[in-house]
């Protein structure tokens, strides 16, 4: 018997059917803001909204939500992959002003010192959780702060597979983030960008290049084939840097990934790019 998470077989044939697809009422993902000068999303559901990672300002925090019609009071809860300041620079004043819980790994808790006004719960990854009507799963990421978490979320037979600041996929990280509706997914640099920025000392470009630093365009690419399934509708580029990518050369590497899948995957995949000034509102509605 395989794991309830373990990736299903799409394919049909000798395993039996294949499975429905994802259905179009579960939830919807709204990116506020991603890259190294903050990071936060929204995870939305008929039962309110979770704040994946609060980088940005509580008042940016509430204009972008409203921006992307939603109520900030409708904000459950806020989950944090990891004490990065990109991540974190936002949470104390958020949570206090929303009145709402603060959930990430012990060892993000600590270092990310909250203030004994913010309540915050420890997650363990492979341990789901309920908040907001959404079962979230964390999962353990390989990143240069201790204990990094990406997420998934799944909701009345959707799903959305969430990743930044991920050095390489690994093999539990490819488990929880495979066969989503949405997948969001690191794609930090360009690799030759990377390598010829003059403004970064070789010691920060080996640490982003590196096993426990960001994902590049290539790897998001070549990662596509083992995640994406014919279940999946949109993969979101997240994370873009500023100064070692471009989102049009992120868009290609995206693309030429998709155009690599069998036709059942890919055919109908949309790629998105999402960055610091490209905020993106209603990612899985129907169109
Ligand atoms: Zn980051
Ligand atoms: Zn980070």
């Amino acid at each position: 018997m395989t794991s309830p998470l373990a990736r299903p077989d799409t394919s049909g044939g000798p395993c039996g059917p294949a499975p429905a697809p994802w259905g179009h009422d579960g939830l919807r993902l709204h990116v506020l803001a991603t890259g190294s000068k903050g990071n936060a999303s929204l995870v939305e559901t008929p039962e309110g909204i979770i704040l994946v990672d609060c980088g940005i300002s509580c008042r940016q925090v509430i204009a972008r939500t409203r921006a992307c019609g939603l109520d900030p009071l409708r904000i459950r809860a806020i989950l944090v992959t990891h004490e990065h300041v990109d991540h974190v620079a936002g949470v104390r004043v958020t949570a206090g002003k929303l009145g709402v819980p603060v959930y990430a790994s012990l060892a993000t808790l600590r270092g990310a010192r909250w203030p004994s006004e913010v309540s915050g719960t420890p997650l363990q990854a492979r341990r789901p959780l309920e908040v907001a009507g959404v079962r979230v799963i964390p999962f353990s990421v390989p990143h240069d702060a201790p204990e990094t978490l990406g997420f998934r979320f799944e909701r009345a037979g959707d799903a959305i597979g969430f990743c930044t600041d991920i050095g390489h996929l690994t093999d539990e990280a490819g488990e929880y983030l495979s066969d989503a509706r949405i997948l969001a997914l690191e794609s930090n640099h360009d690799v030759a960008m990377l390598s010829d920025y003059p403004g970064y000392p070789a010691s920060l470009k080996r640490r982003i290049g590196g096993d426990d630093g960001h994902l590049s365009n290539a790897q998001a690419s070549e990662g596509l084939a083992r995640l994406v399934t014919s279940r999946t509708q949109a993969v979101v580029g997240m994370h873009i840097s500023e100064h070692t990518n471009l989102p049009g050369v992120c868009r290609d590497a995206l693309e030429r990934g998709r155009d690599l899948l069998a036709p059942a995957q890919g055919r109908h995949l949309q790629i998105i790019v999402a960055g610091e000034a490209r905020p993106v509102a209603g990612i899985g509605a129907e169109s």
